[in-house]
This record gives C-alpha cells, structure tokens and sequence, in this order.
C-alpha cells in the first residue's frame, strides 16, 4: 500500500532526488509529460547564452574549431552511448527521429539477405515510421521495399525467413508497453532479420544495452527523456560490424572521407559517420549537450527502480483513491512489461485531461480515449504521485472537467 507517509519515505531516501533542482520547473506543477517534451535544465540556459554570445557572437566561423562545433554530432553520440549501452563511435547525432528511420531502414534493406524485400512493423508504431517507410516504397518501388504491418501481439509469428528488417518502436507510446528487445532480437536474427530498434520511448527511460542485445540499427529522439529543448537532434546507431559494410542513401558532404578536399565524388567515411548529413544544428546541440551532461552520472539500474515504484505506486492510487469514476488500466501491471508511463482509458479522457492540466498536472491525451502519464525519475518526486492523484480525485469527484471549453480539441494534444 503506498501512503502518503510512504511515499514522504521514499522521496527521503531517494538517490535520485538532487536532480530535480537541475531542472525548471515551477512550484506546485506537477510535470508528466516528460516523455513527450523534456523540461528545460537550468544549465542549457546558460550554455544557449554562451553558445550565441561567445561562440557566434564573438568567434564567429573559428568555433567550429576553436569550440569544437565540427564534433558535435561525434561527442554528443558518445554522451548518449552510456545510457543506451553503446560503444563510443557507434551513436551519431543530428536530423530528426524521422530522417534517421529513412536512413536506418533504407541502410538495413540494402544489407538484407538477398531475395528479401519485407519490413515487418506493428501497428502500435508510432505512425511517423511507418509513414517513412511508405515514402522510401515510392522512391525505391515497393518491389524492393514491402510493409508488413501486425498487431504487437503477431510480430513474434511473423519472424520469418521472409522477413529482411523488423522495426519496432521498444514501448508503445499510447499504453507504455515495452517489448522484451533482447528477446525478440535474437528470434529476429536467428532468422536471418535485420533488427532495428525506435529507442525514442526508452533511451533516459530505463536502461538500454544495444550492445548486449546485438541490435544491428537503433534511432532515437533527443526532445524527451533526454531532455534536449523541443525538436532536438535525433540520434542513429549502428553496430561496429556494419559501419563500413553499409550505406545509408543521404550521402551528404558530412558522412563524407573528407569533405573539405570538396571533390565531386562521394566517397562515404570509413566509420559511422557516414551516417552524418549536412551542417550539425549547433545551437540546437548545444541545448542538447547540456541536458546530456546530466545524465552522465545517472545510475540507470536506480532510474528504472525509482520509474517503477512510482508507476506501481500511480497505478494503485488511481485504482483505489479514483476506484468509482470509470478509469480502465491500458498499461500493463507487470513490471518487466512497462516502459515509464502509465495510461488509463476513460470515455472522457480528453476533457478530464484539460482540467488536471488547468490544476498544473501535465499529462497529455492519445486518442480515442487514453490519458497519458509520464514518470521520468530525475524529477519526478513519490509526493509528487500523492499530489497528481489527489488533485485528478477533486476533478472527478466534483465533475471538474465538465466544462464545454475543456471538450475544445487543441491542435497538439
Ligand atoms: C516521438 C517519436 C518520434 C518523433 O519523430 P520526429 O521525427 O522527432 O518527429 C518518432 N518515433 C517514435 C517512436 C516516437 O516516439
């Protein structure tokens, strides 16, 4: 049973809790949508000024050398490397979750066992992947690029010798149901299957071991767990055996030998980097470095500990203290089938949403009817899992959010 004492308890004990003071955020808000949007840490502030005022302002074209703009995407990699369970030189930064899903799938097809043409997904995706894929059937023909697309609860049947690349997004965004990845990805490889992994729900989730799991590609976002800035650089891995088998087809001048000797062939790099593209985002990276360098000290084994108590301890809150008002659990209660979010199904989902966010709980809304929860330890507090509950209990005891503004569909929910 999770009491309020109980709960005062853990947050006493917590050793996680000195991060939330690196971040801002105002008193009395209660912030869970962190796997959507990162909140802003107080050190990027600072590295943003500098970054425009020094760096650009001053320095002008020499930072990209005299401040190491140039390697950005390579030492930013490296930052993210730990927290996925990832060698240094395999990650690089840049592009969007989007491009970096084109680059991975179209570089998977062309290393796929011959006479294989099928890219299996599911439908619990997040749709932008599936919509890449659909975009690279135009241009390559669907002959050379076929979607399969199943039920999550299907892919496992569907792993097959006709499979040639299986993309899966590690947890469902809407119900936060994680995928047992090393499993999966050694059924997928026993059959011949190129595996690729959408980290964007896992990376600064819970831990990650790429490594350990042989995962061939992953990608990933840098605007949620990690904390970024909103439409941070993505980031792309690629295991050490196929950095210089494989190509990806954005040949721009950064993946490139040697872009400044300006020659009019593509020659790709000898290492990972050919994954890079064009011109690093540098202020954007700058932002995002500084959210990374948080991390670097984070002890992943305790996030995942802390992320679960506080989803167990929700899940129970809101199934006893709300038990009257029509919530359905759309997550699941086992443990190892969580990623850090919890949904709760209810037919007014969306305009009880408004009303918690008019009370500072910020979650956000999947349609048809999931309110969705993020619980990202850095700063999240237990308390803070008390507050959320007692103050979404106020708003359906006295029908708070039956109000006709709160039932208005903004453009982003
Ligand atoms: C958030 C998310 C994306 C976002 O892609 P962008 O290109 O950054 O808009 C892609 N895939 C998954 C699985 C996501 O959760």
């Amino acid at each position: 049973m999770y009491t309020l004492e109980k709960l005062q308890e853990l947050d006493a004990q917590d050793p996680l809790a000195r991060y939330r003071d690196e971040f801002e955020l105002a008193d009395g808000l209660i912030y869970l949508d962190g796997n959507s949007l990162g909140p802003l840490p107080k050190r990027t502030k600072e590295r943003v000024i500098k970054g425009i005022d020094v760096e650009w302002g001053t320095d002008l074209i020499t930072s990209w050398n005299k401040h190491g703009w140039m390697n950005k995407p390579h030492d930013l990699g490296d930052m993210i490397a730990p927290i996925v369970g990832a060698d240094k030189g395999t990650i690089k930064v840049g592009d969007s979750t989007s491009v970096n899903v084109f680059k991975s799938v179209a570089a998977a097809l062309k290393i796929a066992k011959s006479g294989r043409s099928i890219v299996l997904s599911d439908t619990a995706n997040f749709p932008t992947d599936l919509y890449m894929i659909q975009g690279l059937q135009e241009l390559i023909g669907k002959e050379n690029c076929e979607l399969k697309v199943v039920d999550e609860t299907e892919v496992e049947a569907n792993l097959t010798e006709e499979i040639a690349v299986l993309l899966l997004n590690e947890v469902n965004f809407r119900t936060g149901r994680k995928y047992d990845m090393h499993a999966i990805t050694q059924q997928a490889q026993a059959k011949g299957i190129i595996v690729i992994w959408d980290l964007c729900h896992s990376a600064g989730a819970f831990p990650v071991d790429l490594k350990g799991t042989n995962t061939d590609f992953a990608i990933g976002c840098g605007y949620k767990y990690l904390n970024g800035g909103p439409g941070a650089p993505a980031f792309i891995y690629v295991a050490d055996r196929h950095k210089d088998a494989v190509i990806q087809p954005l040949s721009g001048w950064h993946g490139h030998k040697s872009p400044f000797e300006f020659s009019t062939e593509y020659v790709p790099s000898d290492t990972q980097t050919r994954f890079v593209v064009g011109t690093p985002p540098v202020l954007s990276l700058l932002a995002l470095e500084a959210g990374l360098e948080i991390w670097q000290d984070v002890d992943m084994q305790q996030l995942r500990e802390k992320s679960l108590n506080l989803t167990d301890a929700f899940i129970e809150l809101v199934e006893t203290r709300c038990a009257e008002y029509g919530f359905t659990l759309a997550t699941p209660r086992e443990r190892a089938q969580r990623g850090s979010q919890v949904s709760f199904a209810h037919k007014d989902g969306y305009p009880i949403m408004q009303a918690l966010i008019a009370d500072k709980v910020i979650g956000d809304f999947r349609a048809p009817n999931l309110l969705r929860f993020g619980f990202t330890p850095l700063y999240t507090s237990y308390q803070d899992v008390w507050d959320a509950v007692e103050r979404l209990h106020v708003i359906m005891a006295d029908k708070k959010y039956d109000k006709p503004e709160y039932r208005v569909k903004a453009a982003v929910t």
